[in-house]
């Protein structure tokens, strides 16, 4: 995965970064203190955030849903766009890293906008449904295990109000999508869910080559 947009040189990128890029102090000090993680690639690109807050911004969305939070900075972008009264709920399984990302979410004043749920996404988003909040949902972020993905997509666009938006990270794969020596599980995965998506006509999609390829799929 890459954690930049894709195949831009890198001077272009830097210039993108510089005449675009509006990130706050404490986004930036996230991704500085993520940036020692090894696992730091996860995290998504900080035009992406910017990007994903516009969408969140257009769409007027008041309720929104995260699938993989990791340190929080895709959350901690999405939830600084919702209105005071907006609520993201954010899916992930991991006590130590989300440890990372409350403690910036609160430091943003963004923390009573933000309900975490630790538990695997597949059974945060059917103990959702079964609470009675299908079509709820303005805005979804797909992010955790790609193996899933198809599972995901399913049960959140039960969620999705008609309208909704779900956009789906890494559809990319750092390019391993079109390797055809490259049969590790989550590139067949990803693979496999990009040619789901295209021929389903529940939704409006685009394949974004922003980061390392984000799908947006509009529910219709
Ligand atoms: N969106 C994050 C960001 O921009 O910093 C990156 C998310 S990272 C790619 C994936 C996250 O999904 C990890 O924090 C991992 O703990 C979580 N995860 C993986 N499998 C999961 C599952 N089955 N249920 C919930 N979370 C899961
Ligand atoms: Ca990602």
């Amino acid at each position: 995965m890459s954690n930049k947009t894709l195949m831009l040189p890198d001077r272009l990128y830097r210039y993108l970064l510089e005449v675009s890029l509006r990130e706050t102090e404490l986004q930036r000090q996230l991704r500085e203190e993520t940036a020692k993680d090894s696992m730091a690639r996860m995290q998504i690109a900080p035009e992406q955030g910017q990007f994903m807050a516009l969408l969140v911004d257009l769409l007027g969305a008041r309720r929104v849903l995260e699938i993989g939070v990791y340190t929080g900075y895709s959350a901690l972008c999405m939830a600084s766009a919702l209105p005071p009264d907006g609520r993201l709920v954010a899916c992930d399984m991991s006590e130590e890293w989300t440890r990372i990302a409350r403690r910036y979410w609160h430091a943003a004043g963004v923390a009573d906008r933000i309900d975490l749920r630790l538990a695997p996404a597949m059974d945060t988003l059917a103990a959702l449904l079964a609470d009675g909040q299908e079509a709820s949902f303005d805005f979804a972020f797909i992010d955790a295990d790609k193996r899933e993905y198809q599972d995901y997509f399913e049960e959140t666009l039960k969620l999705l109000r008609v309208g909704g938006l779900m956009a789906i990270d890494n559809t990319l794969w750092n390019g391993s999508v079109i390797d055809p020596d490259d049969k590790s599980e989550d590139t067949i995965a990803i693979r496999s869910f990009n040619e789901y998506l295209h021929c389903d006509d529940r939704i409006s999609i685009s394949l974004v080559p922003i980061g390392d390829g984000l799908t947006l799929a509009r529910k219709r």
